[in-house]
């Protein structure tokens, strides 16, 4: 999975194109696939990275291409009309409207103040080669991940309850896309059907900080099968990142789980505080 940031043309209306029509189609020349992620910056008036954005669709054909025209706020340009002979079509699916509930956050004078940002921000470019500027959007989004978060699991919520919300929201935003940079598989079987894999928390939610709580290096990427015998504390990690399996899953249920005794995962330096706290508080 590859990050990007894609500069939308200063005449087109992304907002009520998303809106009506749910999604954009737009060529490009670069090397983008189903399931990167593509943060779109939008031009005059607004000047703010506006979207996140998944691509669902890297194959497009002409044929299958939306009619925007109407999207345009003068008649299609030059631009518009260059667009028309990208080398493949894309389809890109609304993840999180940024626009309208940040203030002056990732606006073009905020990416110009923080030095990441010239006086405009055009084209397409891989977020991967401008570290600053993603872990710049990542706390915003992380502030913004927060406060919805909060707002869905109020005070008072039983904790059960609120796992479950997390595990759902946090387990399948931003907290599994940064374990997507990393690797694309399950740790303990190698499962890649990314609509399949679980940003697993490996010290529970409940018990963190607000620091740990969207820290790459207190998740695991599990299949369900594996996530749920993790969760659970039927499996939990050594410092060597050999698995220990508690006593209490017999024979048959390993077998089906598809765990053996010989399975091994790497840790980092990092992952290590948080698994001890797994072996001491969740395993069983
Ligand atoms: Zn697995």
């Amino acid at each position: 999975m590859t990050v990007w940031l894609k500069s939308a043309i200063s005449d087109f209306d992304v907002s009520s194109a998303i809106e009506e029509v749910g999604y954009i189609d737009w060529g490009t020349n670069h090397h983008i696939f189903a399931g990167d992620i593509v943060y779109i910056y939008m031009g005059r008036p607004t000047q703010k990275i506006s979207y996140k954005t998944e691509c669902v669709k890297d194959d497009l054909t002409e044929k299958e291409l939306t009619d925007y025209s109407q999207f345009y706020r003068v008649p299609l340009s030059s631009s518009a009309v260059s667009n028309r002979v990208s080398k493949k079509y894309i389809r890109l699916k609304p993840l999180i409207n940024l626009e309208s509930c940040l203030g002056e956050e990732l606006s073009l004078n905020e990416l110009v103040a923080k030095g990441m940002a010239k006086s405009y921000v055009r084209d397409t470019r891989k977020l991967e080669n401008k570290p600053d500027l993603l872990k710049y959007i990542y706390e915003v989004e992380e502030k913004l991940e927060m406060d919805s978060i909060d707002s869905l699991v109020p005070k008072g919520t039983p904790t059960t309850v609120a796992e479950r919300i997390v595990k759902t929201r946090v387990g399948q935003g931003l907290f599994k896309q940064k374990l997507l940079l990393e690797s694309q598989e399950c740790c303990i079987c190698g499962l890649t059907d990314m609509s399949l894999l679980i940003a697993s928390h490996i010290k529970p939610w409940k018990d963190c900080t607000s620091n740990e709580r969207l820290d790459k290096h207190n998740g695991l990427l599990l299949c369900p099968a594996h996530d749920a015998l993790f969760d659970k504390g039927y499996i939990t990690f050594n410092n060597n990142g050999k698995v220990v399996i508690s006593s209490r899953l017999d024979e048959t249920t390993k077998r089906l789980m598809n765990i053996e005794s010989s399975s091994k995962i790497k840790l980092s330096k990092n992952n290590k505080k948080y698994m001890a706290f797994h072996r001491s508080k969740i395993f069983k």
